[in-house]
């Protein structure tokens, strides 16, 4: 790969692109001068003969573009970090050292919502961790990577049940999970009533609208949900719906956009 690099005149720029295209050009970067004019980079594969000569009356030059580490720059985007006051959150290949007292949860590989690197997806790890006891059920409603069921899992859950209406966010849970939870693609109308503990379910406030009452149907008395992903502006809204749907407020974590309600 190689790049072809020149000045020109904005009224020249249009023939110069048809110029480059017709020289075989594989794409070309346009970049605005300051004070007028443009520095295009166009580049060519390797075998582009006779290039600088063509267009060596404008001072054009060739370079090789700098190798970039690509896996490199892509894993400095995550980091591993804490969630909540017992949990872990590392990307696969991380090898920094579980902090004392809190279980490491391998984040899920990004291919769906819900890598932990989102302030909604901490918030219901921590509202999770908040309400679940050892051995209830969980429904990890809306569960995108599978992130809300591995962690009720690693907290002790006995039976978690995760879902998706998107079927590749189903199918990539359900890659990560390796057993974890039982996961299906489609929302929760097939789960029988009062038949879980807890759910957890980072929605927007429109998906939270339209399930609501569902997830008190599937709540056995004393249940609890877990809701996040709710913007500050939305919260009274989805307060409303939840409290609508029988759902009562019994907590809510500081930065207030994740809550943890009881079934009434
Ligand atoms: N649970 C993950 C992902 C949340 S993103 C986390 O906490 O980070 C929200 C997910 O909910 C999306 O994957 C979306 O497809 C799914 N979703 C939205 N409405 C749904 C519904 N009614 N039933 C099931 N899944 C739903």
């Amino acid at each position: 790969m190689q790049i072809l690099s020149f000045e020109c005149r904005e009224e020249e720029k249009d023939f110069l692109l048809a110029d480059l295209a017709e020289a075989g050009t594989l794409g070309v970067q346009e970049t605005a001068r300051h004070g007028g004019g443009w520095l295009l980079e166009a580049w060519f594969e390797d075998c582009a003969e006779g290039l600088a000569e063509k267009f060596g009356n404008r001072g054009a030059t060739l370079s090789r573009p700098e190798a970039v580490d690509w896996v490199a720059v892509s894993r400095a985007q995550w980091r591993a970090l804490e969630a909540g006051d017992r949990l872990f959150l590392a990307p696969s290949w991380d090898r920094a050292p579980t902090p004392e007292g809190r279980l490491r949860l391998v984040m899920p590989p990004g291919t769906a919502a819900g890598t932990g690197l989102h302030a909604a997806t901490r918030l219901a790890l921590a509202g999770l961790e908040r309400t679940l006891r050892p051995g209830e059920s969980v429904l990890d409603l809306g569960t995108g990577s599978g992130i809300l069921a591995a962690a009720a899992r690693l907290l002790g859950a006995g039976r978690v049940v995760a879902c998706d209406i998107d079927p590749d966010a189903a199918a990539a849970a359900h890659q990560y999970l390796e057993g974890r939870a039982q996961v299906f693609a489609g929302s929760c109308r097939s789960l029988r009533d009062a038949s879980l503990d807890v759910v957890a379910a980072n929605l927007s406030p429109q998906a939270f609208s339209v399930v609501a009452g569902e997830i008190a149907r599937l709540l056995k008395p004393g249940g609890r949900a877990v809701l996040s992903g709710s913007p500050e502006a939305k919260r009274a809204m989805v307060s409303r719906v939840a409290g609508g749907a029988g759902l009562v407020e019994t907590g809510a974590i500081e930065i207030g956009r994740a809550s943890c309600r009881e079934r009434v």
